[in-house]
């Protein structure tokens, strides 16, 4: 069988939980939205605002970014700020991290860049023992 679809954002891989939050076929709480890109509150928030910025086309890490994506890539880190913006937390400050493969942990393969903020982070990586 075929795991990939169509759909009107370009390629969705069936059984992908971003891509259906993209297509609304699943909820989440949008903050964003454009022709390319959506923004959401996180489900399991790491820091008191956290939200997932997210292409609507199917990239599965950074790993699976071509050239061709090029425009969409840079329209993720547009939408980060400006979610940060709109959350109040861009004067504060806040963090944009993408979890590429396996040792970041990354556990939704559909790329997205995750902004946290709202309160001092800490160090970019836990102390090592
Ligand atoms: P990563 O480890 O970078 O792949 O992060 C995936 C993130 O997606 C985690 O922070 C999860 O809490 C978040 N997540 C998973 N499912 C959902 C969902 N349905 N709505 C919002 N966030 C989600
Ligand atoms: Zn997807």
């Amino acid at each position: 069988m075929n795991p990939e679809n169509h759909t009107a954002g370009g390629m969705q891989t069936m059984d992908c939980i971003f891509c259906k939050i993209a297509a609304g076929e699943i909820p989440s709480r949008k903050v964003y939205g454009d022709d390319q890109v959506v923004a959401f509150h996180d489900i399991q928030p790491q820091a008191p605002v956290h939200l997932l910025v997210i292409p609507r086309k199917h990239i599965a890490s950074l790993n699976d970014a071509t050239p061709e994506d090029t425009e969409v890539l840079g329209r993720l880190l547009l939408a980060a700020r400006k979610v940060a913006e709109d959350a109040g937390i861009a004067g504060s400050g806040y963090r944009v991290i993408n979890n590429c493969g396996k040792d970041a942990g990354q556990v939704v393969f559909h790329i997205h860049l995750h902004v946290l903020g709202g309160e001092d982070l800490g160090p970019l990586t836990a102390p090592r023992g």
